[in-house]
């Protein structure tokens, strides 16, 4: 399973959503539990239920990379946050095609391990539609598509999920969503946890993302959807059930 040896893609997401300030701690402590997964960047997106923003800070490189950044520009706080360690498939390993990845209004964050095999059309399309791209990666159509549905009026739920129907490809999803208190996800063919805590709920690519903190462990299948809040999880197959 080493990246090098052309097996499978793995590498990393964290997330956290709890009622107390520890959130982004709790990341980067997940984030450096997955460091043996390999990687290439690193970041994190947090926000808080009533704020109309995502604050994101990502960094090629090491992780320390991204600590150092935190430390040096002010961390930001939230209750509601992901983390991700990335490796590259689809654009170089430079700070803009780190994740997380947002629409234009910076109000949807998404982390992504996998490839979206559809993104070049999805990209065409949401381009004809005036939005502007940052980066190089299949990624970044994901933040846009739920953005616009938010736009559409869907709730952030909806959104989500709508934005998930229209990928082909292999993910792991983690996606936050300014003023919204829930960490969405979805699987298909990439690995992703649930993990119960007293207070916080987390999700992570495995289990020692948050071993520290709970032993208590959903695994998510291929195709079903969860909703993580801070007193637990909801989660749903395909068709909503
Ligand atoms: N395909 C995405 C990218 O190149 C995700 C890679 C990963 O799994 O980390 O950014």
């Amino acid at each position: 399973d080493d990246p090098d040896w052309g097996g499978p893609i793995m590498c990393g997401i964290i997330g956290c959503v709890g009622m107390h300030n520890k959130t982004l701690d709790t990341l980067v402590h997940g984030l450096s539990k997955l460091e043996y997964r390999g990687y290439d960047s690193a970041g994190v997106a947090l926000t808080n239920p009533s704020d109309t923003y995502v604050d994101v800070v990502k960094r090629s490189g090491k992780l320390e990379n991204l600590r150092t950044t935190l430390a040096d520009g002010g961390s930001p706080t939230g209750t509601v946050g992901i983390g991700h360690t990335r490796w590259s498939t689809h654009g170089p390993p430079t700070d803009g095609n780190a994740h997380p990845h947002t629409d234009d209004d910076g109000q949807v964050a998404v982390v992504h391990n996998g490839i979206i095999e559809n993104y070049q059309s999805l990209r065409d399309e949401l381009t004809a539609d005036g939005v502007e791209f940052q980066s190089d990666t299949d990624t970044e159509v994901i933040p846009h598509l739920v953005a616009r549905n938010v736009k559409h009026g869907l709730g952030a739920e909806a959104a989500f999920r709508n934005a998930v129907d229209r990928l082909e490809g292999s993910y792991a999803l983690a996606c936050v969503v300014a003023g919204v208190g829930s960490v969405f996800v979805a699987r298909e063919d990439s690995p992703l946890v649930l993990g119960v805590g007293d207070d916080r709920t987390f999700l992570g690519s495995d289990v020692p993302a948050f071993r520290e903190f709970t032993d208590r462990v959903v695994y998510l299948e291929d195709g079903e959807f969860a909703r993580i809040d801070g007193d637990g999880f909801v989660v749903t197959d395909a068709t909503g059930t």
